[in-house]
This record gives structure tokens, C-alpha cells and sequence, in this order.
């Protein structure tokens, strides 16, 4: 299979976080890294492979060297996208007619894109398992929902701009009257367990649209998620090829970056320097050699970018603007929403340079506010020289983005490149 058709295998089997970072894991394990738990002492090897996760939402995989370590280079990316989410209570019956679904939004979705289309849900759900709990990850995997729209006969406006409201508008319809308690019974024996067990959930909403590639050869391909899990699944893919050279390699998926990251498994949390420290002094490392290797380390902060629209070039800066299928980007902003500076700009097109790949400058115009990423929130915890970069792709947080279908083995070759130099 060529890497596109093992990504967009991946992102089908991975409609939420948990399942992403669950998938990521496999990739890994294939790959000869053996998972270490936060909460027991860690003992590491030379030249061993790791990884860890927190929340079942987030992972830092790590390659150690065969001798000593000079330093970190670290890639993150995030696991999680904009979906609907199901409240705690999520049944809501109308007019003694229909069972409609109770949920809530998760980021910053483009709300339109989840109408009229197929969905079903997934997620993870937590259950008594004696006197403990367990976790159960959870996929429906069938059509089993949607949001159906308005007719246009009792909206005329709705081509005019339409305001959306969630608790009003955007609620799924699930089933007739009369299934009430359905839907979590069929959860819970997808999950494997009884509906009684079920003792909470983390549930979403997503689409049934699987990826398709297009266009006059082959130029595009379209999914949902794409943002972030392009930039995930293709830093972990490079660094399981990666080879073992001097410094600590390292690969972190933050989850929650779509909400601000500042959870105990987002990006503005002590996960990564957990993590770091804990190597450094699995390893034998003092508290100042480990502080030497963050300060000599490097960062590649990976989350998608913003490819021209064909139908709004008006939107972006005129001369830092980027296209899809040329190449990984390279985000600048003045006020440091992107944390790139002339040193990490000057070092990461060194590494493109070195592995050919094209390189593409992305800032927006002056007058528009644009989004920020990982970066600079994990630099708040683990202070390095660090770039932000991304793949062009169009339709960012639409329930089905596109992007290049050239892009993402760009992606891993520069990814290898940064860790194998
Ligand atoms: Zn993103």
C-alpha cells in the first residue's frame, strides 16, 4: 500500500483522538517501540524505542541513542479535530415522533459541513469492571445518524447567510419514538460489554464520508481530519524509520489543541517535560545535562496550513501564500502566534534542502487575524528553537477537508531528515 492509502486507511479507523492515538500505537509497536506507563518508574535501554500516553488521548514516542544523548529534536502535532460531542444525558425525544440526539460542539467546526450527510459515533466509554473501572474504546461503524437541513420553502433566506444554532438547529436525528436507551445499548455491545456497566462516556459525532482522492491526475484527496492527523500519522511514520543518531528523537501528539490545549494531555501541559525529564534521568543524566540537551534541542511544532482558495485568493497575504502539492510550509508570524524566527526559519530549510523538499512561506495579511498552534504553548513548559510548519490543505475544520495528494511523503522525507541529520 503507498503511503497515501495507509493514511487514509488510518484516518477512517481513527475517528477520534482515542482511536488516533490507539492506531499510532500499533504503528509504533510494529516498529519495535514497547510502551512505558506514567505512572510506574521508567527503566529505558540505550538504542531502545518508547513511547507513552496520558489520557489515551495524547503520545510521546522516543528513540534513545546507542550512546549518550546531546540533545532533543522534538516534532508535535495533535490528535484531536472539531466534531459534535454527546452531552451526558443525549436523548431527546420530539412531539412523541422522534428520538433526536443531545450534543455539543468540540472546537471550531464549520457547522454546515455535518448537515444532511450520514453519521455515526465513537469514542471511548468507561465501565465497572468489578470494584475498578476500565476503558473501552468505541466505534458504532454503521450510518446511524443525521442532521437533516431545513427546506428551502421555510428558510428562502438561508443562500442569503444563515446563523446556525446549536441547541436549535444542528441536533441529529437518531430514530423513531419508542428506542429510547438504544443507542447506548448497541455501544455497549459493540464495546464488547453491558449496557448496565456503562458508568460514563467521551462520545462524537463523525462523518460517514470516506477519503477520495481527485482531480486531473490524481492531484487532491479529500477526507475528514486531515488537520492535524496528516502532520500526527506522518511525523510518526518518519520517526519509525528514522535511524538512531546522537540526540533523543522525539514525536509528541497533544490532544485538545482545537480548545485552547490547556488540559493535562494538551500541548499546554506538563506532558512533554515529564516526559523529557524523565528519560534524561532514566538515563543517568544530571539535572543540568538534562536542561543542556533542551536548550541545544530543536522543535518542529506540525499542524496543517492554510493553501490558497481558488475562489478567495483576495483573503491571503500577496506575497506569503502557499499551494498545495509544493511542498512542507513554513509558518511566520510577527507577533508569535507561529514561533518561528530567522534561526529555526534558517535550520529547518537547511534540513528540506538537505532531504529535497520544497519549502513554501506562509504569513497572512496584516489585517487579518490568524490561528495559533502548538508551538508556543509548548515552548511555556519546554523552552527550544522551534519552527512551525504544516501542509497546505483548503477547508480547514470542514467535516471533509482536502488537501495534496504529493505533500505528506514531503512531510516524512523532511521529517527523516530532521531526525537521521
Ligand atoms: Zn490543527
Amino acid at each position: 500500500m503507498d503511503t497515501l492509502d495507509s493514511f487514509l486507511n488510518f484516518v477512517e479507523q481513527s475517528p477520534t483522538a482515542f482511536h488516533a492515538v490507539a492506531n499510532l500505537k500499533d504503528l509504533l509497536r510494529q516498529a519495535g517501540f514497547r510502551e512505558l506507563k506514567e505512572k510506574y518508574p521508567w527503566l529505558v535501554d540505550d538504542g531502545g524505542r518508547y513511547f507513552v500516553s496520558r489520557n489515551d488521548s495524547a503520545l510521546i514516542a522516543f528513540a534513545i541513542p546507542r550512546t549518550g544523548f546531546a540533545s532533543f529534536r522534538v516534532a508535535a502535532a495533535h490528535s484531536d479535530s472539531p466534531a459534535f460531542k454527546l452531552k451526558p444525558h443525549f436523548e431527546d425525544g420530539v412531539e412523541g415522533a422522534y428520538l433526536r440526539l443531545n450534543v455539543e460542539k468540540y472546537g471550531g467546526m464549520i457547522l454546515s459541513t455535518w448537515l444532511d450527510r450520514p453519521l455515526s459515533v465513537a469514542g471511548r466509554l468507561v465501565i465497572r469492571d468489578g470494584d475498578d473501572i476500565a476503558t473501552r474504546l468505541v466505534n458504532l461503524d454503521r450510518d446511524a445518524m443525521l442532521i437533516p437541513s431545513m427546506p428551502i420553502h421555510f428558510n428562502r433566506e438561508v443562500n442569503d447567510g444563515y446563523k446556525w444554532n446549536p441547541q436549535v438547529d444542528l441536533l441529529p436525528l437518531y430514530a423513531e419514538a419508542g428506542r429510547e436507551g438504544s443507542l447506548m445499548r448497541e455501544l455497549a455491545e459493540a464495546a464488547g460489554v453491558g449496557a448496565e456497566q456503562v458508568l460514563a462516556h467521551d462520545l462524537f459525532l463523525y462523518s460517514r464520508q470516506t477519503g477520495s482522492v481527485w482531480g486531473a491526475e490524481d492531484a487532491f484527496f479529500s477526507c475528514g481530519r486531515i488537520d492535524d492527523l496528516e502532520c500526527a500519522w506522518g511525523c510518526v511514520k518518519a520517526l519509525t524509520d528514522a535511524e538512531a543518531r546522537e540526540h533523543i528523537q522525539v514525536c509528541a501528539v497533544f490532544d485538545n489543541e482545537e480548545v485552547g490545549s490547556r488540559t493535562k494531555q494538551g500541548a499546554d501541559s506538563t506532558f512533554l517535560y515529564d516526559t523529557l525529564t524523565r528519560v534524561g534521568f532514566a538515563l543517568g543524566a544530571s539535572d543540568g545535562e538534562i536542561r543542556a540537551a533542551m536548550a541545544d534541542g530543536f522543535m518542529v511544532s506540525a499542524d496543517n496550513a492554510h493553501a490558497l482558495h481558488p475562489n478567495h485568493p483576495e483573503k491571503y497575504d500577496r506575497q506569503n501564500r502557499v499551494y498545495m502539492n509544493r511542498g512542507v510550509v513554513i509558518k511566520h508570524n510577527a507577533n508569535q502566534k507561529y514561533t518561528t524566527d530567522a534561526v529555526s526559519d534558517a535550520v529547518f530549510t537547511l534540513v528540506c534542502e538537505k532531504a529535497g523538499v520544497p519549502v513554501q512561506h506562509f504569513a497572512n495579511r496584516s489585517d487579518m487575524a490568524g490561528g495559533s498552534t502548538l508551538g508556543n504553548l509548548s515552548n511555556a513548559h519546554v523552552s527550544m528553537n522551534t519552527v512551525d510548519i504544516g501542509l497546505a490543505q483548503l477547508a480547514m475544520h470542514s467535516a471533509c477537508e482536502t488537501a495534496g495528494t504529493k505533500d505528506l511523503d514531503y512531510l516524512i522525507r523532511a521529517m527523516r531528515a530532521f531526525w537521521d541529520e
